[in-house]
C-alpha cells in the first residue's frame, strides 16, 4: 500500500483527532527539531552558505514560537464555537466545528527549505490532518535532513517526506488529497491550482511576486535605509517578502542612497564576497539568471560576482526602468532597483498596473500617505516603516492576494487553512414553526 493510502486509512481510525493527540505531536516536532538543531544549521549552510544567526533566526527560532502558540491555544482553536441564534431561527442552537480536512500534502521551496516545510506541518499537525511533505530538490541536505528527523519522529501512517524533483511533485499531485499546501513560483502555483481542480481538492498558494518599498520625503531616512537592506540582503534576497525594488521620493534620494549603503557595509562590510555571514545563489541557474540583471541601469553600488561561490554581492541599481528585465520579473537575489517618484499618485499608478504584490514596505511619518497607499494599492500585507516583520509574528494571517497567492496561515489562521469550518444547527424537538410548512397557519405547535 503507498502512503497516501496508508495515511488514510491512519486518518479514518481517529488517531490524529483527539487534542491530546495533537498536542503530543507538536511537543515532539519540537524537541526533535531541538535534538537535531546542529545538523539542520549544518545543512543550511551546505545549501544556502547560511549563518548560523541567520539560520537560527528564519528558520528554526520562529518554528518554536509557532509551536508553542499553537500548543497553548489549541484547546481554544478546537472547541466548537457558539454563534447568535437569528430571530428566524428561535429554538435552535448554532456551532461551528473545525473538521481536519484528512490527508494534506505539503509542497516546499528552497529558499527557507527547513522553515517552509516545517511551518505549514505544524498547521496540518494542529488540525488533527496527516501530511506528506515534498521538499525542495535543490536544497538537498536540507531535504535530507528534513527526511530523516521526520522518520524518527513519526510513523509514515502519520508524517511523511518524500524527497525528489517536479516528476514526484507531479506525481503527488495527481493523488487525490484532501488538501494542498503549496509554497513557491506564481508559474507553479498555477499548475498546483489545475491539479486541484481535478479534484476539486482546496488548496493554499503561497506565491511570489515584486514587492515594492516606498520612501516617502517624510520618513526616517536613517532608519528606512537600515530596514531596507536588512530585508533586501538577508538570505542574500532571496526571500519571497523580500523588497524586491525601491520607490523613493526624488528629494531625498541622495540621502537615501549614502544611508543604504553606509546600512549595506555595516552588514556584511564593503566585501560581502567574503563575509562568513552572507548567504550564497542557490544554483548556477539562478546565479546566471540574477547576473544578467547586473547589465540593466546604473550600477551604483556593487555587482561583484563569484561564479565559484555562487556570490553576489548586495548591489543597487540605479536609473532603472519598468521596461528593463530586472524589472519584468521577481527579482529573489540581492540586487535591489532604486526608483524615483515625484506625485504619490504615480506610484500607486505604477504598482497598481502591475500584479497585486506579496508584500509593500511603506516609509512615512504621516497619516495622510499611510492611509492613502493603504487604501488605493492591493496587496498582501505588510508593514510601515519596517520590511519583512510582519510574517514573524502570530496575530497576523500571512499570504498573498491575486497572483501573490490564496489562502494564508500563521497562528490561528494556520489552524482555520488546515480545517473545515463545519456548520451545525440542533434544532428544537419541543415545538414546531408552522410557517415554513405550505397551507399552515402562522404560529408555534407544541410536540
Ligand atoms: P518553485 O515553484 O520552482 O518550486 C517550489 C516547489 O514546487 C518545489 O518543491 C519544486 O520541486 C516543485 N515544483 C517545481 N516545478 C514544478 C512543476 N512543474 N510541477 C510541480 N511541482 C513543481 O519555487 P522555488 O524556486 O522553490 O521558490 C521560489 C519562489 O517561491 C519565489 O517565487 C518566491 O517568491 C516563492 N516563495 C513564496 C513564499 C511565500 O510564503 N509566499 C515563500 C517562499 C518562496
Amino acid at each position: 500500500m503507498n502512503t497516501f493510502n496508508k495515511q488514510k486509512d491512519y486518518y479514518q481510525s481517529g488517531q490524529t483527532k483527539p487534542l491530546k493527540h495533537r498536542i503530543e505531536a507538536l511537543t515532539y516536532l519540537k524537541s526533535t527539531i531541538k535534538s537535531h538543531e546542529k545538523d539542520i544549521l549544518a545543512a543550511l549552510y551546505n545549501d544556502l552558505h547560511k549563518s548560523e544567526f541567520e539560520a537560527y533566526m528564519t528558520e528554526i527560532g520562529i518554528l518554536y514560537s509557532e509551536i508553542d502558540y499553537t500548543i497553548k491555544h489549541l484547546q481554544k482553536w478546537v472547541t466548537p464555537k457558539k454563534v447568535k441564534t437569528a430571530l428566524t431561527h428561535i429554538g435552535t442552537k448554532g456551532h461551528i466545528h473545525h473538521d481536519p480536512y484528512g490527508v494534506t500534502l505539503i509542497i516546499a521551496p528552497w529558499n527557507y527549505p527547513f522553515q517552509l516545510a516545517m511551518a505549514p506541518l505544524i498547521g496540518a499537525i494542529a488540525g488533527g490532518n496527516t501530511a506528506i511533505i515534498k521538499p525542495s530538490e535543490l536544497t538537498p541536505s536540507t531535504s535530507a535532513i528534513i527526511e530523516k528527523m521526520i522518520a524518527q519522529a513519526f510513523i509514515p501512517e502519520f508524517i511523511a517526506v518524500k524527497q525528489g524533483g517536479i516528476d514526484v511533485s507531479q506525481q503527488l499531485l495527481e493523488t487525490p488529497f484532501d488538501y494542498i499546501f503549496f509554497t513557491g513560483s506564481v508559474n507553479v502555483g498555477k499548475i498546483v491550482m489545475e491539479k486541484a481542480s481535478k479534484h476539486l481538492t482546496p488548496h493554499t498558494l503561497e506565491l511570489g511576486g515584486k514587492s515594492p518599498a516606498i520612501v516617502h520625503d517624510d520618513a526616517s531616512l536613517k532608519l528606512a535605509a537600515k530596514r531596507i537592506a536588512w530585508g533586501k540582503f538577508i538570505n542574500a534576497g532571496q526571500t519571497c517578502v523580500a523588497p524586491d525594488y525601491v520607490y523613493v521620493h526624488k528629494d531625498v534620494e541622495d540621502a537615501f542612497l549614502t544611508y543604504l549603503t553606509e546600512a549595506i557595509e555595516a552588514l556584511y562590510s564593503d566585501d560581502a564576497l567574503t563575509h562568513p555571514d552572507y548567504t550564497h545563489i542557490v544554483s548556477d541557474k539562478h546565479f546566471d539568471r540574477l547576473s544578467e540583471f547586473l547589465n540593466d541601469g546604473t550600477r551604483f553600488y556593487g555587482g561583484e560576482t563569484d561564479k565559484t561561490t555562487r556570490t553576489i554581492t548586495p548591489t543597487i541599481l540605479t536609473n532603472v526602468t519598468w521596461d528593463m528585465p530586472v524589472m519584468k520579473e521577481e527579482i529573489f537575489g540581492p540586487i535591489l532597483p532604486v526608483l524615483t517618484y515625484d506625485q504619490l499618485d504615480f506610484i500607486i499608478h505604477a504598482i497598481t498596473k502591475q500584479p497585486k504584490p506579496l508584500a509593500l514596505y511603506l516609509f512615512t511619518e504621516t497619516d495622510y500617505t499611510r492611509e492613502k497607499i493603504i487604501r488605493d494599492i492591493p496587496f498582501g500585507g505588510g508593514c510601515i516603516n519596517d520590511t519583512i516583520y510582519h510574517l514573524a509574528t502570530p496575530y497576523l494571517p500571512f499570504g498573498g492576494v491575486g497572483q501573490s497567492g490564496t489562502g494564508q496561515y500563521h497562528g490561528k489562521y494556520s489552524f482555520d487553512t488546515f480545517t473545515h469550518q463545519k456548520s451545525i444547527l440542533k434544532q428544537s424537538t419541543m415545538f414546531d414553526i408552522k410557517l415554513r410548512y405550505p397551507n399552515q397557519k402562522s404560529g408555534l405547535k407544541w410536540v
